[in-house]
């Protein structure tokens, strides 16, 4: 810290605290006296905590401080790959055993059971785990004591894993990860970061000898290394005490066991520009990065520490705000853009302030021209008065959601907190102590303190600054060249810059309030445990009080018609509805005015259309609850048209649509969508020819007819309101709504599917080529109930296990499939359906085919019991958790009250009266009543 602004802010601060001494010591932030921290003679270390939210639920974690980074030159991509031999087979949980024993659980492989290599780190969990069994809880110790020291790592094992591996590859390798590993050198020189991508390498993935990857496990996986980290609802001595009992005997490192080094990145004197392009790449994306130091492990003990830490994030959030206002000139060379001050892309060693951006096209130096004139506009003339409050604001309003929520706070929050105090001795004070810390500090911390950091950390002069710019490669196009970014960033660097002005308007949301209506009927709801209320302008309002979380409150109203009503011509204009609802003014605010308006509120109202229903969805804390029921009045009543903010939509959805089809994906899933749609208008695919066809009044046009009669919706308010304060905001703002008693719109069936078989197979170039698969089957005739889409979710999850078995693990063919069935209504129309969803090696085309159908006949005969009865625990531990949480409240009470359709009466007895005969004669009707599509992808030779 050198500069003087900040250092003075710091020495006032520490007299708020009354501190007296040097500079160089700051006070210290406290750590979480809740948190049980210990660690091992053999240098093991741990965390333990218990925690209620959720109830009856544990977290394991063990954390290794090592990644690729620690890789040799013939071992790249093995770290990754020893994650994923974790899972095959260990001293205690031989073979897949611990994939068998967390099943039993009911827990899923890939969400609760998971692990993840990072360049620095490597990060293994077991999730959700029910504390009602505590031989559960030390089963799952001892796969963290495998993790650690007791991986087989068999000859065998290792050869099924390498198709694996290879085949994540093939799946995972988008156009930014090819360009990046061209361009690593470039990008990081003189580094050892310029030589290592996790994935790694094929030809080593392939071909290592064994013992290649059995050295790195030896070498780096130790318990000086290593952290176990357990949250949840668990008794904490016992865990501390089950610790030290199996994890004492686990060696000690030798004293000459290597150690794990950072690997710095160098500062650059001149600036850096990298360019590159891709057949895949959606969008033109420009990174520009002025690195700057990144604070050592043993510095961020202190005070001074968090203050940078919220002077970067204040600073970003300014800058982001400055970019957003630009967007909105027409003449803007990007699209969008936005700042984060964090790692230096994947290093642990340097930071930067990134500034990422869309250039138009065409207008990528344009862009860095303005990204550099932007930088030091900031440098030079400061950040403003009014853009420091209205970023504080925003800042202590969410500090003050986390303080009020401190008592729900996830296993998996405080974990990652834990593993990173460990890995990179980020600070660990409780909730309390860093809102106590931050609300004594932020009105001693003017807005010269945010200037002086930024001016500490960005020298706009170029010094430490790298851009990358990645294209879309396609005919036509002209790309920049490292010549011409530089003199773009010259060119700005050489003119006079001039001090931002901040245009705010100073007016309440609403100069006037309506005549408020009346609460005239009030019955209440024993099933649902809600409140229906009538009010005097025929709206249903529906209330159900919840203290799932402490300051959250959703609110959802809904009315039946939607797209349904409206004919082929309006398509288009349908197609951004939404975007343009989100983009316009409400009363006298244009959109940007409005979100300068909004500041320091934790508060958002947004008005949709689905196929059959209109919707105007909300979501705010207590304190901000008027201001949601203002915006939600003025949606209703007074929006406006903003042609400045749509002219920044209709950018950004050009950009996107233009190079839509570059991506093999979009390609697949539109015509997915085209085929299921039995080729109607409604499923045409959306390409950037049809922007021109979207009329903004003709959209404002419709958005006023959904809203013209506040009587066709009920409002839905789920959450922590208070009764008292929440019912005049009712009759002020909802039953003052214009409406039409009794005069409800509904909806029309439009939807149809085809009949039959539908096999759609079409070829297509690809950078890295790969099959995809997409099968549906589905029944459009059966009448919805509960027990036959808990049959449909039933066949997905076993049919899921099924494919995974024979495509991922016996035939190494792919690296993540995704089955998955469901039921619902289209309309007043059944839809039952079962997904699967496979990208896969070309070769492995005609046998994925014939897997995916006849398993499902083979599903029709018989169901293993063994995998029904994991899914069912599954099944039924998630409603668990879900019976605790607003969202799915919010979506049953709306199918209960709209449809009459109840989705949570009995659904733990129905789950568990399904056996292998019922599903399997759901497996039959499915395949033998129902239709297919089936849409196959595959690489042009
Ligand atoms: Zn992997």
């Amino acid at each position: 810290m050198k500069t003087k602004k900040l250092l003075a802010a710091l020495l006032l601060m520490m007299a708020v605290f009354s501190v007296s001494i040097q500079a160089q010591q700051m006070p210290p932030i406290p750590v979480d006296e809740a948190v049980r921290i210990g660690k091992l003679d053999n240098g093991l270390t741990y965390y333990i905590r218990h925690n209620d939210y959720p109830e009856h639920r544990v977290n394991f974690y063990i954390a290794q401080r090592v990644g690729a980074m620690q890789e040799d030159d013939n071992q790249q991509g093995l770290a990754h790959f020893l994650e994923h031999m974790a899972f095959n087979g260990s001293e205690h949980f031989p073979g897949l055993g611990i994939l068998d024993f967390t099943r039993s659980l009911g827990l899923n492989f890939g969400g609760d059971l998971n692990a993840g290599t990072s360049f620095t780190r490597t990060v293994y969990n077991v999730s959700n785990v029910p504390s009602t069994r505590q031989s559960a809880l030390d089963s799952c110790l001892l796969i963290l004591k495998d993790w650690s020291h007791g991986l087989l790592l068999e000859d065998k094992d290792i050869d099924e894993e390498r198709g694996v591996i290879h085949q994540e590859w093939r799946q995972t390798t988008d156009a930014k990860e090819r360009m990046d590993t061209r361009q690593l050198k470039n990008i990081f020189p003189g580094s050892k970061y310029g030589e290592r991508m996790i994935i790694g390498k094929m030809e080593i993935v392939d071909n290592f000898p064994y013992q290649v990857l059995r050295d790195y496990y030896h070498k780096w996986y130790r318990p000086d290394n290593q952290a176990l980290v357990i949250v949840g609802d668990v008794d904490v001595d016992y865990i501390e005490g089950k610790i030290k009992e199996m994890f004492k005997d686990i060696p000690a490192p030798a004293a000459d066991a290597a150690k794990v080094e950072d690997y710095p990145v160098p500062d650059n004197e001149q600036p850096i520009f990298v360019v590159d392009k891709d057949k895949e790449q959606s969008t033109d994306m420009i990174l520009a990065m002025y690195k700057h130091d990144h604070t050592p492990r043993e510095a961020k003990g202190g005070i001074d520490y968090l203050i940078m830490d919220y002077a970067g994030d204040i600073a970003s959030e300014m800058m982001t705000q400055r970019f957003q206002e630009l967007a909105q000139d027409p003449d803007c060379p990007f699209v969008d853009a936005g700042c984060i001050n964090s790692t230096f892309l994947w290093t642990n060693t340097k930071d930067a302030f990134t500034m990422i951006a869309m250039p138009k096209e065409g207008q990528a130096e344009a862009t860095m021209q303005l990204l550099e004139t932007e930088c030091r506009r900031a440098v030079e003339h400061g950040f403003t008065e009014t853009e420091y409050a209205r970023a504080q604001e925003n800042y202590m309003s969410s500090l003050e959601s986390e303080y009020n929520e401190r008592n729900k706070i996830s296993n998996h929050h405080y974990a990652t907190q834990y593993y990173n105090n460990f890995l990179e001795n980020e600070p660990i004070p409780s909730v309390e102590q860093k809102y106590q810390i931050m609300s004594m500090l932020l009105p001693n911390l003017p807005v010269e303190v945010i200037n002086g950091y930024f001016e500490e950390v960005v020298d706009p002069s170029g010094r430490n600054l790298v851009v990358t710019c990645y294209s879309t490669e396609k005919d036509g196009a002209v790309y920049p060249s490292q010549e011409s970014l530089k003199a773009a960033f010259d060119k700005a660097l050489a003119a006079p810059v001039e001090a931002y002005v901040d245009n705010v308007k100073q007016e309440p949301l609403m100069a006037q309030l309506p005549k408020a209506g009346k609460i005239v009927k009030e019955t209440e709801n024993t099933t649902f445990g809600y409140k229906e209320l009538e009010l005097s302008n025929g709206v249903r309002v529906i209330l159900k009080k919840t203290d799932f979380k402490e300051d959250e409150i959703f609110m959802q109203a809904v009315q039946r018609g939607g797209e349904s009503l409206y004919s082929e011509k309006d398509w288009a204009n349908l197609k951004l509805y939404d975007g343009v609802m989100s983009m316009c003014g409400l009363g006298e605010f244009s959109r940007n005015e409005l979100n300068k308006a909004l500041a320091g509120k934790q508060v958002d109202v947004s008005a949709s259309i689905e196929t059959y229903n209109d919707l105007v969805s909300g979501e705010s804390t207590i304190k901000d609850l008027e201001t949601m029921f203002q915006l939600t009045y003025l949606t209703f009543t007074d929006v406006r048209k903003d042609e400045k903010a749509y002219g920044q939509l209709k950018n950004m959805m050009e950009a996107q649509l233009k190079s839509k089809d570059q991506v093999p994906e979009a390609t697949m899933s539109d015509s997915l969508t085209y085929v299921l749609s039995n080729r109607d208008w409604r499923g045409k695919p959306f390409n950037v020819e049809n922007l021109q066809e979207v009329d903004l009044d003709r959209v404002m046009q419709i958005a006023k007819e959904r809203t013209a009669n506040a009587a066709g919706y009920t409002f839905y308010f789920i959450g922590s309101f208070d009764d008292a304060t929440i019912r005049p905001l009712i009759e002020q703002y909802i039953a003052s709504l214009p409406a039409k008693k009794g005069a409800k719109s509904n909806w029309v069936n439009v939807e149809t599917h085809p009949q039959g078989d539908n096999v759609i197979r079409f070829e297509r170039q690809m950078e890295t080529p790969k099959t995809t698969i997409q099968s549906i089957w589905y029944d459009d005739k059966t009448p919805y109930s509960l027990e036959h889409g808990l049959r449909a979710q039933i066949l997905g999850k076993v049919l899921d296990k099924v494919y995974t078995q024979l495509i991922r693990e016996d035939a190494g063919a792919a690296y993540s499939l995704m089955t998955m069935g469901n039921a619902t209504l289209e309309g007043d129309r059944p839809f039952a359906l079962l997904l699967a969803y496979c990208p896969i090696k070309p070769e492995f085309t005609e046998q994925t085919i014939e897997i995916l159908d006849n398993q499902l006949i083979a599903a029709g005969k018989t169901i293993d019991a063994t995998t029904l009865n994991e899914v069912k625990n599954e099944l039924i531990k998630d409603h668990e958790s879900s019976l605790k949480e607003n969202g799915y409240w919010m979506r049953q009470l709306i199918n209960y009250v709209e449809r009459g359709i109840d989705n949570v009466t009995g659904y733990e007895q129905i789950v568990k009266a399904q056996t292998p005969e019922t599903v399997a004669a759901y497996a039959r009707h499915l395949k033998e009543a129902g239709s297919k599509v089936e849409v196959i992808m595959t690489p042009k030779q």
